[in-house]
């Protein structure tokens, strides 16, 4: 790539929300990106903000030394732990992410991913419930009615109604005017104004409003004149809907999760859908965070039969969220070494768990500077999946989306900086790699 050239770049996707747009326009000029079509408030910066780079950055310490240094001493750290912790994922992609197992199952770490301080709740509500699922593009084709439960898309996903509500489908040839949008939240937001009807639920009601409409869509009397704030003509209004239409979607954001006891809440939410599919195809999706979250659960996955919270420390995989969740665990000071694939998630750890992590020893790799809350004994500096290397991001909805290199860069990819430490260890314990 010639950086004094301007280069068109198209069909890129972004990974700065869970809807991996891959429709955008960039423009390349002196190994910068200088400008981004579509339009979106969040993607903007982002891409504006990345560049190509030349040298490789690692350090040990505040000392900058070589990439084959820094590895020798992750290793030799990695070989002193007898309870090694792997974090992050979120900001990698499936290449770094299959790299990380590989790297927990040599050095008998557990591993978990930032979905545990997120969308845990929504993951075990649906390991006991199951979910009614479907691809975006089936919402959008389809979908005569959309419901957004605890989750403001005009400011967390800018692009969501753009490309799955307003725009039209095979089956609703109008796009927006043919679907009718519902917005159900604890406070006015920015798409609650976007909707055709908003209701507003007490905080720590969603639980109660939900079971409400199970009886309601069940055909059971309601008696209550109010349930949360909300009235029983609203709800009766809303269940009568949910029944006529065509083709409903729900989607819920972590609003679902941040009152009562959360997986609960979406418990009473996938079980409301299922039961609508009585009466007409009623789906439901979460609204997934930036980065390859929905990516790091797949992989994990498909590599271990979990999603997160994995131990592998006894060879095989076991799964317990809270005894092998990354917060819990620093909290309980059970883990004697970290390496955090992304710092993105550290942010949201207990002070108690950042407290312990900043006493260990830790390997982080992060393409971002790394905040003050944890400094990290072995540092690199590593390229982004979709702009310096190609790789695979995963949708909200699961659909795995292909990620370009748009950018030249020296910086080594998570993949290739765990792979590395992999074969150092390996060869510290002479297995073959
Ligand atoms: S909506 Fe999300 S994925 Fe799409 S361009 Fe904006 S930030 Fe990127």
């Amino acid at each position: 790539m010639n950086p004094a050239k301007t280069t068109i770049i198209e069909n890129v996707a972004c990974t700065m929300c869970g809807c991996v747009c891959d429709d955008l326009k960039l423009t390349i000029a002196d190994g910068r990106v200088v400008s981004v079509s579509p339009g979106c408030s969040l993607a903007e910066p982002w891409l504006l903000g990345q560049s190509s780079s030349d040298e490789p950055s690692c350090r040990i310490g505040e000392q900058p030394v070589p990439f084959d240094q820094a590895v020798e001493h992750a290793a030799g750290l990695l070989m002193k732990s007898t309870a090694p912790l792997i974090y992050g994922l979120s900001g990698s992609s499936t290449p770094g992410q299959r790299s990380a197992v590989h790297l927990a199952d040599t050095i008998g770490a557990c591993i978990d991913t930032t979905a545990s301080t997120c969308h845990a709740p929504s993951i075990v509500a649906l390991q006991k419930v199951g979910e009614s699922t479907c691809s975006l593009g089936e919402i959008k084709n389809r979908s005569d009615l959309v419901i957004y439960w605890g989750s403001n898309p005009a400011k967390s996903h800018p692009r969501h109604m753009e490309r799955f509500v307003d725009a039209p489908g095979q089956h609703v040839p109008k796009g927006r005017a043919g679907r009718h949008v519902v917005v159900v939240d604890v406070k006015p937001s920015e798409s609650s104004e976007l909707a055709d009807t908003f209701i507003q639920v007490d905080p720590g009601g969603d639980f109660d409003v939900l079971w409400a409409l199970r009886s309601l869509v069940r055909g059971l009397p309601l008696d209550a004149a109010f349930v949360s704030g909300v009235s029983r003509q609203t709800l009766v209004d809303l269940a009568n809907r949910m029944k006529r239409s065509r083709y409903g979607a729900t989607f819920f954001g972590l609003g679902l999760t941040r009152h009562g006891i959360p997986h609960l809440n979406v418990e009473a939410l996938l079980r409301l859908v299922t039961d609508l599919n009585q009466h007409t195809r009623f789906v439901v999706r979460r609204m997934r965070i930036p980065g390859d979250v929905a990516g790091a659960d797949s992989v994990l996955c498909w590599q271990t039969g979990y999603p997160f919270s994995v131990s592998l420390n006894r060879t095989y995989p076991r799964y317990n969220p809270g005894e092998f969740t990354a917060n819990n665990m620093l909290e309980r000071h059970e883990v004697d070494a970290a390496i955090l694939v992304g710092t993105e998630g550290v942010e949201k750890l207990s002070e108690a768990a950042r407290a312990w992590l900043r006493e260990i020893p830790s390997v982080i790799l992060d393409h971002a500077g790394i905040g003050s809350f944890v400094s990290g004994t072995v540092h690199f500096t590593t390229a982004v999946y979709g702009i310096h290397r190609p790789g695979t991001a995963y949708r909200m909805d699961e659909t795995p989306i292909p990620l370009r290199r748009v950018l030249d860069s020296a910086l080594p990819a998570d993949h290739e900086v765990l792979d590395a430490i992999i074969r150092r260890v390996k060869s510290m314990q002479k297995i073959p790699s």
